[in-house]
C-alpha cells in the first residue's frame, strides 16, 4: 500500500511570543483561565522552563 503522508498544518496560535529569558519561542500552555474581561494563559517555556502569563482581551 502506498499512502501519501498527509502533513496536517498545526493550528498553533502563534502570537509572536518570545521568552524573555532565553529567547525561545516554544511554549506549552499550562492552563487557560477565563475571566470576565478576557483570558489568562499560563505558559511555560520549553527551553528554560520559565513560566509566563499572558492576557488576552475578549471583545
Ligand atoms: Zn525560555
Amino acid at each position: 500500500m502506498n499512502q501519501t503522508a498527509i502533513s496536517k498544518p498545526t493550528a498553533t496560535p502563534h502570537v509572536g511570543l518570545v521568552c524573555r529569558y532565553c529567547g525561545c519561542r516554544h511554549f506549552h500552555t499550562v492552563y487557560t483561565r477565563r475571566r470576565n474581561d478576557g483570558i489568562i494563559r499560563r505558559k511555560r517555556c520549553r527551553n528554560c522552563g520559565q513560566a509566563i502569563t499572558t492576557r488576552e482581551k475578549m471583545v
